[in-house]
Order: C-alpha cells, then structure tokens, then sequence
C-alpha cells in the first residue's frame, strides 16, 4: 500500500489583502520604521503558514517566503553581492539596494521567471567575490515557524544548477569554477539543516526541465558531491513547469525524492515514467493540480489519473501536489469579490486548490466513494461556468468554422500594399511617429479615480479625456511629428481596457498575483467565449483624427498579449482563445478603418513572452501566434497601413515570426541594443517597413538630437531608407511631458537631418 501525503510547494506571498505589499511600500516610503515592519511582515510569514495547515496539507513549505524574491534571497545568502553595493552596510538596506536600486548604484536587473508574469532578481556573478554562506535563512525559517507554530516544515531552496542558469556574468567555461565555489557552501547549508533535525528539504530545479542529458550528468554530479556530506537529510529534487527530458538521468540522482510536473508536461513525463520506470526507494511528488491556472480542477478525472499512477508505481510513499508554486495565482477567493456565483463556483486560488488536495488524498485513501458528494458538488460547479461562459457566446464556433485561410493573409502582396499606402499616406521618408501612450501624468490618474468613484460623470470624464488628446494634438503638430497618436489618455492598462469591453472577460477587484517585488496584477479572467459587442477605440481616435490634418494612427492590444496576460479558460486551447480574440478585434480593425483610420497599430509586446520552454515548442506556439495575429488584421484595404510594435530588441530569435506577422511597420526597442541587431540585419535584411526606437523611454534623460542622428544613420547603412520609421523605443506614459516633448522635439530634428543627409547622397 502506497502512503498517500498532501504537499505544497510554495505559497503566495502577498496575503489575501496585499497585507505584504503595503508594509513594503510604507516601509520604503518611511512611514513605517524597520521593527513595526518586521512585525507586520513576521504576521504574513505566519498567515501564510496557517492558510496551508488549515488546509490540512501534510507538508508545508517554509523560506519559500521572502521580502521581496526568492532569487534574491539566495543570492545575499551566499553573498552574491555586486560590488557596487559593498558600501551598504546593513543587510537589510543591501537586499532593498539590490532590488530597487539606490541613488549612487543601479539596482540589479529583473527578469521573467521561466514562462511566467513573475520577474525575478538577476544573481550577478564577479569573478573575484568571495562567496560564502552569510546567512541560513531556510533554517531561520523552519526554526521559526517550529517554535511559533510547533510545526515540522519542509525548507525551500533555490538549486544550484538553477540558480546559476538563471545568474548573469560569467562564461559558459567558468561554470565549473563557480560550482567548485558554490557546493561547499550549498553543502554548509544543508549540513546546518540536517543538524537541526529537519527532515526533508526541497531543492527547486526548473531548469532542469530543459537540460541535455549531458547538463543533467553536470548537475547530478552537484549533488553527488553535496550528499557525500549530508546523508541524514531527506532531499526532494522539484523540477517545474514542464517535462523532463533528462527523466532518465533525473532518476538517478542520489537524492530521496523526485517532484515532477504532470500538468504542464504535454503528457511527456508519464510516458517517461512508463517507459523508464521510478525507483522504488525514492518519493514521487507528483504535481497534479495545475498550479498556474485559476479553476477548479476536475475532481473526478484527477481522483483516477492519480490513483492509476499510485497503482502502476509500487513506490512506498507518493506526495500529491500542485505542478509549482502557488505564487502564480491569488491567495484564495475574498468574501467581499463580486463576480457571478456561478463564476465564484468555478474558480480555485492557492488557498482552495490546496482543499482540492486533500480532498484528492481522501478519495486516494478511502476511496471515491467517500468523496463522491464533493465531487459531485465540483462537478456541477463546473457544469454551471460552462453554462455561465456559453451564455455570453456568440456563435462563434460557427464563425470559426467558416473562417478560410483568406481571413489569414491580406489579399495583396507587401510591396504593392507600400507602393499603393506611400500613395495615399502621403508621408515624408523617414516618418516619425510615437508607439501610443503619452504622460499619464498624476492629473489623468487622478480624473480616472474620480470617474471610477462615481466623483465624476462619464461627460466630465470624457471631455477631460478630450481635452488631453486635443492639447497633445497640438502639442505633436508642433513638435512637427508626421504619423499621431491621441495619447492613450482613456487606459490604465492596454489589456484591461479591451478585456472590459469585450465578452466573456470577468475582473476581480481581489485576485491579485505578484509581478515583481511589491507590485502586484490582477489579470483578467477569461471565462467564456470572447466576443466583439461594440467598438472600443473609434471615439477616442476619431476624435483625435478629426482635430488635425495629420494622419492619426489607431491603437489596439494584439491578440497573443491580451491572451497571455490574463488568465485564460482551461477548457480550449490557447490557440482557439487566441483566434477569438483576434476575430473580435478585427472587427474592431474594420470599425477603424471604416471611420476613415488609416494607419492602425496593433501592439504585441507580450508575444516574445509567450514562448514555450523547451524550443522544440516553439514552432506551434509562434505559428498560431502569426496566424491569431493576422487573423485580427487581414481584412483591411491595401490603402490601410497595419503597424505592430514589440517591447525588445533584437528579434533574430523570432524574426521568421515577425516576418509571418504581414505587418507594413513595426517598430521595436532599439536604443540600447549596442549594434548587435544591426550586423545581424545587414545579414538578414528585413524588407517590410520597420521602426528602431531611436531614444530609450525608460529614463528621463532627454538624448541630444546627434545622439539620435548617429542612431538612425547607423540603422540606415543597413536598413532601406525607403522603409525606416523614426520613433522612441516604446509608449511615453511613464515619462513627464516635459522630458517628453524635449526628447520628441530632438528626434523630429534628427530625423529631419537625417532626410537632408539622404538628399545630399541621391
Ligand atoms: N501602445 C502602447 C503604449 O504606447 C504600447 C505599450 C507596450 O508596448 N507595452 O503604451
Ligand atoms: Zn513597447
């Protein structure tokens, strides 16, 4: 008989009420002093604790909470400690710097975590730091929470293979050393740990879901060398996120459990499991609930997927388990949430899938028929949002069916559309432009809260709408901008606001999820089929256009990014969601166009993010990403002028994508890419109309205008001329006017110096 234990694997940190986030921020901001703070966020690390025992999970975690990351966290462990910082002597001031930056040292940089919405400090590596083990925080924690609370925990630790995947600095010849330097201190870590007592400790490796077999060999020989040391302690090796195609290697690495991810593995790792077998002296921690979406799970299936896997296995003990960390989804439903019961009914947050968990372990121990009535009520649960989902619907199933690959690609090739738009546009070479957003300045946030209380009319709202599109009107004309935009005053957030007004998204007022650090997002939930109800930008753009004899340039989310910020439905590929949106939007793109909008931008920052770990998947993932994309602008006049634009520089990982997009422009981050895409566009030429940002938005510096002359030159020696668009490296809504309309001004007169230079040379 195989002993059946429940296990979480991390928990979110934030608290049900941003508890975390505040004490944070009025800590940073001086409102709060350093022991208030630590007793607010010693109360958090408690709650946090006491929601999974009162889920009864059999094993909790501890250390996987933190201040503000757990990356961080390993890094000032092991004084990984950039240079720049030493002057800091307090710990505390030092992990903050680290993470937030300080007047005299830029902080260090942040990244996504994995395929993720959650960003983590980048560790940097300096050749001659001394690393060593500063503090034990695992330790620190379990000995807290055994003390307070009189419970065992499982301490959380960030391995080493993963820690130095995701670290920054070095050179692929000098991993060997740093490990050399590491394992001692991982080695000291543990040893501590053993010597207390703990049990078992959990060593989170998700990078190793992408290793070769000969990484995973490297990584096993890691471990080797730690456990060589420390045998009295159980170690839970925990990969994440996806399959494991080292499995067979895996297996074998001396520790005395194994967690894997069953449900973001395509299937992968239990036909490993099959075909290679599981040791019998190890633990399997099996990730069966998905820890990353925001429903319900299926009871029922869960319940006999997991007790075949019991059955086949032989083992003596099994954990049951989300796939990951609860971080990536809120603490747990809020009493005050105001969503539709049958909507509420559908949905589990941290909190609800761990009692979905020990639901799972009581129908595992005794049987489904003592569960059969929870079940039955999950069931219907989620019967009942389908039916809520479907009643919103529009047939779009129908819709879908009659969509040809006509709806995919614009009836005319690129370079007669450019011919037949540099026609009818109108527009100088070298055109400049913005990419959408100008200063949300405190006035306009402030309108905006006024209007959600209820403080101000829709009328008041929208003429102070209009009001800043008309004055940032006249404020491009003057700057001399040839393509406008009107400003993006009415959005708070490009997803929300299309998700608002489309069907079949629901928003919270609760359901936060960290992003990084104190910030946190609510994303939109999609629950049903997406639907196109009326249009969503044409009054705002209209308006603008009809305020300037200059072509104004319409503005809407893209597809891919509206999908992969919010939290989509479980019950249809990502690949159908996306097409839906995108077929709602390109109704949207028509209603533009129809209102005599000629340019029309569809923004997809968030397309690159979406990628798949393993690179095998990208194919498929960036095939129906083009595909949604052009679905949602394909049905335009070839006199319509479609433009995309993409956060990032240095596209050659995606460029056959951005090439499959059939976009006539698209502008990119460009400003701090150091020449390197240049050479790789003299290699590859891009031969459809495209934008390098010519200053970067994220600084309040304002470039000179030769600084931004040398940018576009440089781009012109390998970029037709006849095709290059002059814009900054994203939307300005970040910025102040001031620094905004300094900066556009110098660019305008770069780009004008630049066209003069061209007419010299002709
Ligand atoms: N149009 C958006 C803006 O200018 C684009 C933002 C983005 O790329 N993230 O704000
Ligand atoms: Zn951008």
């Amino acid at each position: 008989m195989t002993n059946v234990k429940t296990s979480s694997l991390g928990f979110p940190r934030i608290g049900l009420n941003r508890e975390w986030k505040k004490s944070l921020e009025a800590y940073w901001k001086g409102k709060t002093d350093r022991e208030t703070f630590l007793k607010e966020i010693d109360e958090q690390f408690f709650a946090a604790l006491k929601t999974q025992l009162d889920q009864q999970i059999d094993i909790i975690p501890v250390s996987d909470f933190t201040f503000y990351d757990h990356v961080l966290d390993t890094a000032i462990m092991f004084n990984w400690i950039p240079e720049r910082f030493k002057d800091l002597n307090d710990p505390l001031d030092t992990y903050f710097a680290m993470a937030r930056g300080t007047k005299e040292a830029v902080s260090c940089e942040m990244t996504k975590w994995f395929n993720t919405n959650y960003h983590y400090i980048v560790p940097e590596y300096e050749k001659n730091a001394q690393y060593r083990l500063t503090k034990n925080k695992p330790l620190e924690d379990y000995k807290k929470a055994k003390t307070a609370l009189g419970v065992e925990t499982k301490p959380v630790i960030l391995g080493l293979y993963t820690f130095v995947a995701l670290a920054k600095g070095y050179e692929t010849q000098d991993i060997k050393d740093i490990y050399q330097q590491m394992i001692p201190l991982y080695t000291q870590l543990l040893k501590e740990l053993e010597q207390e007592g703990v049990k078992w400790v959990q060593i989170d490796e998700p990078a190793l879901v992408t290793a070769s077999p000969a990484e995973a060999a490297a990584a096993k020989e890691i471990y080797e060398k730690i456990k060589d040391n420390v045998s009295g302690l159980n170690v839970l090796l925990q990969t994440y996120f996806d399959s494991v195609d080292a499995y067979k290697e895996l297996i074998s690495f001396p520790v005395e459990g194994i967690g894997l991810d069953f449900v973001h593995d395509k299937g992968k790792n239990l036909e490993h499991l099959k075909a290679h077998g599981f040791p019998k002296d190890k633990v399997l921690a099996a990730g069966i609930l998905d820890g990353r979406n925001i429903w319900k799970a299926n009871l029922e299936e869960r319940l006999d997927w997991t007790a075949e896997l019991i059955s086949g296995l032989g083992a003596s003990e099994i954990w049951i388990q989300p796939s990951n960390s609860l971080l990536h989804v809120p603490v747990a439903k809020h009493p005050e949430e105001q969503l539709a019961d049958d909507l509420i009914n559908g949905l589990s947050f941290a909190k609800e899938k761990l009692s979905e968990l020990t639901l799972l372990k009581e129908g595992l121990v005794s049987g489904k028929a003592a569960v059969q009535s929870q079940i039955n009520d999950a069931n219907e649960h989620l019967q009942a949002l389908k039916r809520y989902g479907a009643a919103t619907n529009t047939a779009f199933a129908e819709e879908r069916d009659k969509l040809t690959e006509e709806d995919f690609a614009r009836p005319t090739a690129f370079e007669e559309r450019l011919r037949i738009q540099n026609e009818s546009l109108g527009l100088p070479v070298l055109p400049t432009t913005t990419i959408g957003s100008f200063p949300q300045t405190a006035e306009v946030r402030s309108a905006r809260q006024k209007w959600r209380k209820q403080e101000w009319s829709d009328e008041q709202y929208g003429s102070f709408i209009k009001e800043e599109t008309k004055r940032w009107i006249d404020i491009q004309e003057d700057i001399g901008l040839d393509v406008l935009v009107h400003g993006e005053f009415e959005r708070t957030d490009m997803v929300e606001y299309f998700g608002e007004k489309l069907g079949g998204f629901a928003f919270t007022k609760y359901a936060w999820v960290q992003s990084y650090g104190s910030r946190c997002v609510r994303p939109p939930v999609i629950y049903g089929d997406v639907e196109f109800k009326e249009p969503m930008t044409v009054k705002e753009t209209v308006y603008a256009q009809s305020l300037t004899s200059k072509k104004v340039k319409g503005m809407l989310t893209g597809p891919v990014t509206i999908l992969n910020w919010s939290f989509a439905r479980y019950d249809l590929p990502r690949k159908e969601i996306a097409f839906q949106i995108a077929h709602a939007l390109r109704k949207e793109v028509e209603a533009l166009e129809k209102a005599g909008i000629q340019i029309i931008q569809v923004d997809e920052p968030a397309l690159r993010e979406g990628l798949p770990l393993k690179e095998r998947d990208w194919n498929e993932y960036l095939t129906w990403a083009a595909e949604a994309f052009r679905l949602s602008t394909s049905s335009v006049q070839d006199t319509t002028q479609i433009h995309t634009h993409m956060c990032y520089s240095n596209f050659e990982d995606i460029v056959d994508t951005i090439e499959d997009l059939d976009a006539d422009v698209i502008t990119i981050e460009h400003s701090r890419s150091h020449g390197g895409f240049l050479d790789y566009l003299e290699q590859h030429p891009y031969l459809k109309g495209l934008g390098l940002g010519v200053y970067d938005i994220h600084s309040p510096r304002v470039p000179p205008t030769e600084e931004m002359l040398t940018i576009i030159e440089d781009a012109l020696k390998v970029c037709p001329a006849d095709r290059f668009w002059v814009n900054p490296d994203c939307g300005l809504k970040t910025r102040q006017p001031e620094e905004t309309i300094a900066a556009l001004k110098n660019m305008v007169e770069a780009a004008k110096q630049a066209r003069d230079k061209l007419a010299q040379t002709v």
